[in-house]
């Protein structure tokens, strides 16, 4: 079930609907046929149409949930909505931030710090619309949502929304956006000690987690690690330093790993981090596992160590 929790989060974000189940489970069968060969017999295939029946049937059931959440929260809705960027601001080399209000005036729902929305864009010259999701890099406001957006490669295949949205998307135009959706979350009512730690754009869900400690619970023991190529690529130091103004108990830095300190060690970690706390981790897959790894070594437990994937969800190497 966490599983089927974790990728139904994606799910409702990208819009999928259960009538669309039978069409994957349709060719999903004709695939498991072709790569089997002989080997597929009837009794193999009718077990695997059943066993992709209850699967389906799982999603489905999680999903309208999650659908009826989404639609029934106050400022809710289902599926895309469009939205118009209202600001449009740099805050490194490579990243750029967007702030999104929808287009029909109305407000956006109180999403939990860490989640992340889909925005869909028609790229002109190309046949279908894309999907991609971006954490929302700020705490919840009534009216608007802030993404940041890393821009990968501009060339091709890669980089294909990042590129576009930054240098064709501009103040005043319109991107459609799903509801809030994700299990990356910070229980703001925590007072416990809490370390924030990121890598290259991973910052973007900790800059929503570190504004909300900020605001709600600014005595709370608070570490913000960040790791960034060099100084030119490092976002958000500003907002950093403002929200640590209104904290009492919050140590920051920055490792370069073009400079002197480097990158995150055991070392850095075990200085900083309090093993009785919580920790959040997001940002290129080597550097979670090398994180993880390292926390874990520290003596914490997995269920005080929560972490994203800005892509598919992998199984981490800890060994
Ligand atoms: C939960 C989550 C949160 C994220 N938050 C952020 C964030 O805050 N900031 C940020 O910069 N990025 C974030 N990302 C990554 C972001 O969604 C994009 O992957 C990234 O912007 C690169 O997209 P692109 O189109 O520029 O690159 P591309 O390389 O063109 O595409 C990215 C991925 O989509 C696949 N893809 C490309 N075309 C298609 C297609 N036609 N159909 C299906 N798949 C295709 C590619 O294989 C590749 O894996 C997040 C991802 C996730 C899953």
């Amino acid at each position: 079930m966490p599983a089927v929790v974790q990728i139904a989060h994606k799910h409702v974000s990208l819009g999928i609907k259960p009538e669309q189940y039978p069409i994957v489970g349709e060719f999903l069968l004709k695939a498991i046929k072709e790569v089997l060969g002989d080997a597929a017999t009837d009794d193999i295939l009718q077990a695997w149409e059943e066993a992709y029946g209850v699967i389906a049937n799982a999603f489905i059931g999680v999903e309208a949930n999650m659908y009826k959440e989404a639609r029934e929260q106050e400022n809710g809705w289902n599926f895309f909505k469009p939205f118009t960027i209202v600001r449009k601001v740099q805050e490194s080399d490579s990243i750029t931030s967007f702030y999104l209000k929808p287009a029909d005036g109305s407000g956006v729902p109180a999403f939990k710090p860490g989640q992340y929305i889909s925005v869909r864009v028609l790229i002109p010259g190309e046949q279908y619309t894309m999907i991609r999701q971006y954490s929302l890099s700020q705490a919840p406001k009534p009216d608007e949502f802030r993404i940041s957006v890393k821009r990968e490669a501009d060339n091709d295949p890669n980089g294909v929304v990042s590129v576009y949205l930054h240098k064709q998307v501009n103040e005043g135009d319109t991107v459609e956006v799903s509801a809030p959706a994700g299990e990356f979350l910070l229980d703001a009512t925590k007072t416990t000690p809490v370390a924030f730690i990121s890598g290259g754009v991973g910052i973007t869900p900790m800059m929503s987690m570190l504004e909300t400690v900020a605001v709600s619970t600014p005595d709370r023991p608070t570490v913000f690690l960040h790791a960034a190529r060099n100084e030119s690529l490092a976002a958000f130091g500003e907002d950093i330093e403002k929200h640590a103004l209104n904290m009492s108990n919050i140590q920051y830095k920055t490792y370069y790993s073009s400079g002197p300190d480097g990158q995150i060690t055991r070392e850095a970690l075990a200085a900083y981090v309090d093993p009785a706390g919580d920790a959040y981790v997001c940002g290129p897959v080597p550097f979670m596992e090398a994180m993880i790894r390292e926390l874990l070594a520290l003596g914490m437990k997995e269920e005080q160590i929560h972490y994203e994937f800005f892509g598919p969800a992998l199984q981490l190497e800890q060994a």
